[in-house]
């Protein structure tokens, strides 16, 4: 269902109303974690101002350690959708767990499926049957055939909507968090019709290299980025290394509009 051959167009997903695909390079930006109406606002005022057309953000963080922040679960959707109305930017966020998807589409306009779930079944095919846009990181671990054969299982249920995300693989190297596959993109890009976008920051883990890494994804032709901001990085709950703040942001996009889509 999700492979070209029979699909030869590439496909663009619309969330609400904003494309991601051919022709296009989306900017998704907003905080790795909800954890204030406040932080949340301003993150969200951010990438607003910078040209993010979608707005991210974690009310369920599935994190290594089970000491670390966890989200805010549905008091964080709920800050969601508040600054959905205030700033008009539809919302990505994290579902980790089977039951709690309906309950995450009733909030979100595309629901994300993170590395560490990205080969959960049941999971999969629980966000296949929901009627939502579905984001697809590769596992960490994947090759791009298992990537693919997870994005089957949500196609399976019904749902083509849906945009793979590669965030990084694990490989022997301890310099970045994860390796980022830029390869990945045009792989996948020419075995499925399915769009393809970058997350430069959970990749590297690491703020200085979210420029030079999305400028690799562009260049690749990926058909969008997702990026972490934070308006006070140091004080984040989650991932403050990685977050952009204003002017990283700002600059960011500007690298992206000088450099025109691969189509
Ligand atoms: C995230 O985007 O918030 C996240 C946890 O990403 P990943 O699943 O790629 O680690």
């Amino acid at each position: 269902l999700v492979s070209r051959d029979n699909h030869p167009e590439r496909s663009t997903v619309r969330v609400g109303g904003v494309p991601i695909g051919p022709g296009t390079v989306t900017l998704i930006a907003g905080p790795c974690a909800v954890e204030t109406p406040q932080q949340t606002l301003e993150a969200a005022e951010m990438a607003k101002a910078a040209g993010a057309t979608l707005l991210r953000g974690g009310a369920y963080k599935p994190r290594t350690s089970p000491y670390a922040f966890q989200g805010l679960g549905e008091a964080g959707l709920r800050i969601l959708a508040d600054v959905r109305e205030q700033t008009g930017l539809p919302v990505v966020t994290e579902v980790v767990d089977a039951h709690d998807v309906e309950l995450v589409a009733s909030y979100a306009d595309m629901l994300q499926v993170g590395t560490r779930n990205a080969q959960n079944f049941a999971l999969l095919q629980a966000v296949g049957g929901i009627g939502k846009p579905v984001m697809l990181k590769r596992g960490m671990n994947a090759t791009i055939e298992e990537w693919l054969m997870a994005a089957e299982y949500i196609a399976q249920r019904g749902n083509l909507d849906i945009v793979l995300c590669e965030r990084g693989i694990r490989t022997f190297e301890t310099a970045t968090r994860n390796t980022l596959d830029v390869s990945a993109v045009p792989v996948a890009q020419r075995l499925s019709h399915l769009p393809v976008i970058v997350d430069p920051s959970h990749s590297g883990g690491r703020r200085d290299l979210v420029l030079p890494l999305t400028r690799a994804a562009i260049a690749v032709g990926a058909d969008g980025v997702i990026i972490d901001v934070h308006p006070n990085p140091e004080q984040a709950l989650c991932d403050g290394p990685q977050a952009l703040v204003d002017d990283d942001l700002r600059e960011l996009a500007r690298v992206m509009r000088d450099f025109p889509p691969l189509v």
